[in-house]
C-alpha cells in the first residue's frame, strides 16, 4: 500500500514504520499512546536493523 521506505541500518523498523506509516497510528484513539511506541521509548528498541557488517566481521 503506502510506499515505506527501507528501514536504514541502525534504525528499528517498527519505530521506522510507525513514523512513516500514520495509518499505523490512527487506529489509536486521539491522545492515547501507541504502546508499541511507548515499549521501545522506554526499554530501547529490540531488533534494529543491523550497520553495514564490517568486512573485517
Ligand atoms: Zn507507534
Ligand atoms: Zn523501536
Amino acid at each position: 500500500m503506502a510506499l515505506v521506505k527501507p528501514t536504514p541500518p541502525g534504525e528499528c523498523p517498527q519505530c521506522w514504520q510507525h513514523a512513516y506509516d500514520k495509518s499505523i497510528h490512527r487506529k489509536l484513539k486521539p491522545r492515547q499512546d501507541c504502546p508499541a511506541c511507548v515499549d521501545h521509548m522506554h526499554n530501547g528498541c529490540p531488533n534494529r536493523v543491523p550497520k553495514k557488517q564490517s568486512i573485517w566481521r
